[in-house]
């Protein structure tokens, strides 16, 4: 008679006698399963298999998404036209490179009577 086991590391079925052996019951299909399997308990137990390196790459997100993204929360969007605020405010948006920026907060706080309150003023 016989007994069917599952070599613990391969899943492979393995087949072992009903009758108990002395020593220890067999565990594992064959040797190189055995001894792998004894090598990734010690290496488990070292901590050195716990970790699997996966390749990924990093998502490559458009600036298109980023503004989409931001259009999409109002708070991102309330943040983005806060900035925009105080970075005029500081004369940051002074340079060359902002110089649209600052034309198109210019043109928001210029148009009259949408917001009486004063709302986006920037100076
Ligand atoms: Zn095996």
């Amino acid at each position: 008679m016989v007994d069917e086991r599952t070599c613990p590391r391969c899943g492979q079925p393995f087949y072992v006698p009903s009758t108990p052996r002395r020593g220890r019951p067999q565990q594992w299909c064959s040797q190189p399963c055995r001894w792998a399997g004894y090598e990734e308990r010690r290496a488990a137990k070292n901590g050195v298999i716990a970790i699997e390196y996966v390749e990924k790459p990093a998502p490559t997100i458009t600036l298109d998404e980023h503004v989409a993204a931001v259009l999409d929360s109002p708070a991102a969007s309330r943040n983005v036209l806060r900035q925009l605020r105080t970075r005029a405010e500081d004369g940051k948006l002074d340079e060359a490179k902002w110089s649209s920026v600052s034309d198109e907060l210019e043109r928001l706080r210029s148009q009259p009577g949408q917001r009486p309150d004063g709302w986006f003023s920037l100076r």
